[in-house]
């Protein structure tokens, strides 16, 4: 099996630099476990809250080879999943609250990359949720009206003509535009938050798993590398693979692969017959949905929301690739853009997500309050991983903050049942919402999860 950093796009093309691994005992104030977005950004809010305090991030492989260097790129203004289950699950005031808060944060980390001069490729796009059917235009509709209940203007229908316009696809009855966020490298993107970190004097060790997270006295102690790392505090921020340092977490969150292919660079004819000047990322109605994008040099790439959970909780290379999900995407590029079909795809790759019953992350405390973790980012992690590291920096250093008082930080989400059923529970949801894409009634189990705001998806 070709390893990942051929096999994803990002990281084939993400310029190569020196790990420096952890190769001996070593202290520090607070050890971050994770070289994703959220444990970046962790370290970069812990150094803008206090200077001077040493922080040390510890990554089992390179900086961005988890979800954060392997996903679409394409960056929301939202902190929930939509609108409308946050106002189910948090209440009207909360989700306005959310609304604004994911506005600002986009805003603030699109001024970030400016300002440190990261260099990700990012567009300031927008997005558009493409309508299929009837159903889908209702939902769209029903989305606008909601955003503007909260005081959110950003979001309008768009016709048939609106959308084709714009985008060329038979599929294509009307759209919902969103404005805010846009396109990405995130590898690159994720590269330079470790960049920054290390200029800020956080000492980041690749190529350096953690076997163990125990209590050391008044703190911490991570075995890794056939040696020990001791820190006052820890943080875990190893979304899908948290229950491997921390079992007991795992009924909180369900760990499933979403997969994606990049193509060949289009003609200029090829891009011409699909139009898409605009650049935006789109996904579309259906609950397992297409998402998709072009890249900096003229490819697309195409990823498919119809996420596998493999059973036991498995998240390892061995989930690194799907050719049952390649086939499918390969067919569905078909079936939305038939005047450019056979386009090749050599590049093609999985990605593990974090996903709570909620759809929203959620926070907690380990050991005593000695390590702290944040996960659960679902398919939003671009964008929302900036505010769980705000978030996890105040409350290691058990700093004020407004943010502490939100209900995704104090509320933990409905748990998944363990296993088997938890395999079972997945089957037959899966089974369940393809009927429903396939234009069937909800069955009674869809429902049921529907009322109480329950999702089993990526
Ligand atoms: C295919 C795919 C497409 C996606 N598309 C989008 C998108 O377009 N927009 C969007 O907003 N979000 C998207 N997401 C979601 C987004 O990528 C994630 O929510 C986000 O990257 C989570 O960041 P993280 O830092 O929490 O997790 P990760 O990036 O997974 O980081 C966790 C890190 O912890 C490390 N680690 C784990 N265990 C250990 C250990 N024991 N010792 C040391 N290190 C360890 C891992 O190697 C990993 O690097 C997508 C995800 C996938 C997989």
């Amino acid at each position: 099996m070709r390893p990942i950093d051929e096999t994803c796009y990002w990281l084939a093309h993400l310029p190569r630099h020196e790990p420096r691994p952890l190769a001996g005992p070593a202290d520090h104030d607070v050890a971050v476990v994770g070289g994703g977005l959220t444990g970046l950004w962790t370290a970069l809010f812990l150094k803008e809250l206090d200077p001077a305090r040493d922080v040390a991030v510890v990554e089992q492989g390179m900086a961005a080879w988890g979800a954060s260097g392997r996903n679409a790129g394409m960056l929301a203004e939202t902190i929930d999943h939509t609108h409308g289950l946050a106002i189910q699950h948090f209440g009207r005031a909360e989700a306005a609250r959310l609304a604004v808060l994911g506005e600002q944060n986009a805003r603030e980390l699109t001024d970030f990359i400016r300002d440190r001069d990261l260099r990700c490729d990012y567009e300031p796009t927008g997005r558009f949720m493409a309508s299929f059917t009837e159903a889908h235009l209702v939902e769209a509709q029903r989305n606008v009206d909601i955003a503007r209940s909260l005081g959110i203007d950003s979001h309008r229908l768009l016709s048939r003509e609106e959308m084709q316009a714009e985008v060329h696809s038979p599929l294509y009855l009307g759209g919902l535009e969103v404005r805010g966020g846009g396109i990405m490298d995130p590898a690159r993107f994720t590269d330079g938050l470790r960049r920054e970190a290390e200029r800020l004097g956080v000492r980041v060790y690749e190529r350096t798993r953690v076997d163990r997270l125990v209590e050391d006295g008044a703190g911490v102690r991570l075995d890794a590398n056939g040696t020990a790392l001791r820190a006052r505090r820890a943080v875990l921020a190893t979304s899908a693979y948290t229950h491997h340092l921390l079992p007991r977490v795992r009924h909180r969150f369900i760990p499933l692969y979403d997969y994606i292919m990049v193509s060949e660079p289009l003609t200029p004819a090829q891009w011409e017959a699909i139009g898409w000047r605009g650049r935006q990322g789109i996904t579309d109605g259906r609950t397992f949905f297409n998402y998709y994008r072009p890249t900096a040099d003229g490819r697309v790439l195409w990823g498919t929301s119809e996420a596998t959970y493999y059973r036991g909780n498995r998240v390892d290379e061995s989930c690194d690739h799907s050719q049952r999900h390649s086939d499918a995407l390969r067919a569905s590029w078909r079936r939305t853009f038939p005047q450019v079909a056979d386009l090749e795809w050599p590049y093609a790759w999985g990605g593990p997500i974090c996903s709570t019953t909620r759809l929203t992350p959620f926070f907690g405390r380990a050991l005593g309050a000695r390590a702290w973790y944040g996960l659960g980012f679902t398919g939003h992690g671009l964008g929302s991983t900036r505010l769980a590291g705000r978030i996890l920096a105040h409350l290691v250093l058990e700093r004020p903050s407004d943010l502490l008082s939100l209900s995704l930080v104090t509320k933990p989400p409905f748990p998944y049942p363990p296993e088997p059923l938890r395999g079972w529970a997945v089957d037959a949801v899966t089974r369940d919402l393809r009927r429903v894409d396939q234009g069937q009634a909800p069955s009674a189990l869809l429902r049921l999860l529907e009322k109480l705001g329950i999702g089993f998806s990526s």
